[in-house]
């Protein structure tokens, strides 16, 4: 999953936001412009030392903004890609598309009943801050994968 399918109109909402960062992020990330234009990628989870963006593509990257390691990598922690989209989403609604779909026989996650991670200043470690878990045959299907 650190490749989502951006349709055209998804594709063209991340090129902008990119080519617009500049002028449009607020004054907090403004110093992440440099990275963006660097990497060409969006901003949607700003951690400590790295930074996980979506490029127009679809494809999600990482880069350190300490210096940690040069140029972009892959985010294989598959929770922590669904973080970035979930704080992404909050961020900008049109991206909640490439967001998974709940199910029938999803669950909700006891993390609703949590104010600091039901407003997603601390993001669930479990759903991601979705809310919901997927059924739990899917959840075994998905880890056998
Ligand atoms: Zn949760």
């Amino acid at each position: 999953m650190n490749q989502f399918t951006v349709t055209g109109d998804t594709a063209s909402f991340i090129a902008a936001r990119i080519a617009g960062f500049q002028t449009e992020a607020d004054a907090r990330n403004q110093w992440l412009t440099p990275f963006v234009a660097e990497y060409s990628a969006l901003p949607l989870y700003v951690g400590w030392t790295e930074t996980i963006g979506i490029r127009a593509n679809g494809e999600v990257v990482t880069w350190s903004t300490e210096g940690e390691f040069a140029g972009v990598g892959s985010v294989h922690d598959q929770t922590m890609v669904l973080i970035s989209l979930v704080a992404g989403s909050d961020r900008y609604p049109e991206l909640r598309r490439l967001l998974p779909q709940r199910g029938p026989g999803a669950m909700d996650c006891g993390c609703r009943d949590v104010p600091l991670l039901a407003s997603h200043k601390a993001f669930c470690g479990t759903c991601g801050g979705l809310g919901w878990l997927p059924k739990q045959d899917e959840q075994d299907r998905k880890a056998k994968e």
